[in-house]
């Protein structure tokens, strides 16, 4: 038995690997490594470098390996080039998605976790926000995610397929024991942003937006830890083979911090006083974001060890120190 983790070399995905790999599980790695890297998959692990939406190399992956569970990573994820290139984002987190889905079912594959997104909800109005909000998503990308848990709500009544769709608030963080962390060259993320202010890899940075109605005017955002968001993939996993039903599940800490609160911990813990200026909103970003995480706690059993801000943050920079050296 073996566990087909889409994404695998990049960020979430190897946070997952290590996770399955600590738990003494099997995992194989499924990465075109558009974003991934080759290193963040472990030694030992299989990577197949492929297109993870061609459905017959998954299923000779399925056969091969012994597959009884997919966790499906691999996805576009810049919520601003959604809204300029749809229909890539269409093709490549959904159409993609469902040959995936349809190789699952064909290959008798009945476990599939799903990396699905807070954007399945827009702007709910209602912190926090619990899975029965209303779903409506303000940009192709969430639009993208969210078709695809409507196809596993449909393929799960049709099909010997069950499903968790984990809906990601805003990941942060790295490996504790720093095998790995968020590595993408162009960061639009905060805390990583903050992580190269304090580097001294950018000339400073800028808070969008100081005009909300939230405390500090700053937008407000619940940051999970990475690792604890894998550690929420293992206990989707073993409620599917221990015969759970089909679910959608928040993934955050249910409390949030504002964009100042973060800037000032990544100055403390860095010990640099970055410059920072005040811009304009962006585009499309909610003043508050926060989940209710009563679901995955109670239905999956979830339990946080990293709800620490500064702790998250002192792993960003570590993560960023250490990526940096490696290219340099
Ligand atoms: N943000 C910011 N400056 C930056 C990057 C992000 O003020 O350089 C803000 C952004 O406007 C949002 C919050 O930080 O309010 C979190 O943004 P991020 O892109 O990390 O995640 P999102 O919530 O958009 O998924």
């Amino acid at each position: 038995m073996a566990v087909l983790v889409t994404g695998g070399a990049g960020y979430i995905g190897s946070h997952m690997v290590l996770a399955l790999l600590d738990a003494g599980e099997t995992p194989v790695v499924l990465d075109d490594l558009s974003t991934g890297f080759v290193w963040a998959v472990p030694e030992g692990v299989p990577l197949i470098v492929h297109d993870y939406g061609d459905g017959a190399r998954v299923a000779q992956i399925i056969a091969h390996y012994s597959i009884d569970a997919i966790v499906h990573f691999a996805a576009k994820i810049v919520v601003e080039d959604s809204v300029s290139e749809p229909l890539a984002y269409y093709d490549n987190n959904t159409s993609k998605s469902r040959n995936l889905i349809e190789a699952a079912v064909a290959g008798g594959v009945k476990h599939f976790i799903f990396s699905s997104t807070a954007a399945v909800y827009g702007e709910p109005g209602d912190e926090p926000v619990s899975e029965d909000a209303r779903l409506a998503p303000m940009s192709p990308y969430g639009r993208s995610k969210l078709m695809v848990e409507w196809m596993l709500e449909d393929a799960g009544v049709a099909h010997d397929l069950r499903y968790v769709a984990l809906r990601y608030f805003n990941v942060a963080g790295a490996d504790p024991q720093g095998r790995s962390g968020e590595s993408t060259a162009h960061a639009t993320h905060l805390i990583k942003i903050a992580a190269q202010a304090a580097l001294g890899l950018r000339p400073g940075m800028k808070i969008f937006g100081t005009d909300y109605a939230t405390p500090d005017g700053s937008c407000l955002r619940d940051y999970i830890q990475v690792s604890d968001l894998a550690r929420a993939h293992l206990d989707a996993l073993r409620h599917l083979r221990a015969g759970g039903q089909s679910i959608a599940c928040n993934c955050g800490y249910a409390h949030g911090a504002s964009v100042i609160e973060v800037i000032d911990i990544m100055k403390k813990v860095s010990g640099v006083d970055f410059p920072v200026t005040l811009a304009e909103r962006r585009a499309g970003d909610p003043a508050a974001i926060v989940a209710s995480n009563a679901r995955i706690t109670s239905q999956l059993g979830w339990q946080p060890q990293f709800d620490d801000l500064t702790e998250i943050v002192r792993q960003a920079l570590a993560w960023e120190r250490r990526l940096h050296e490696r290219t340099n």
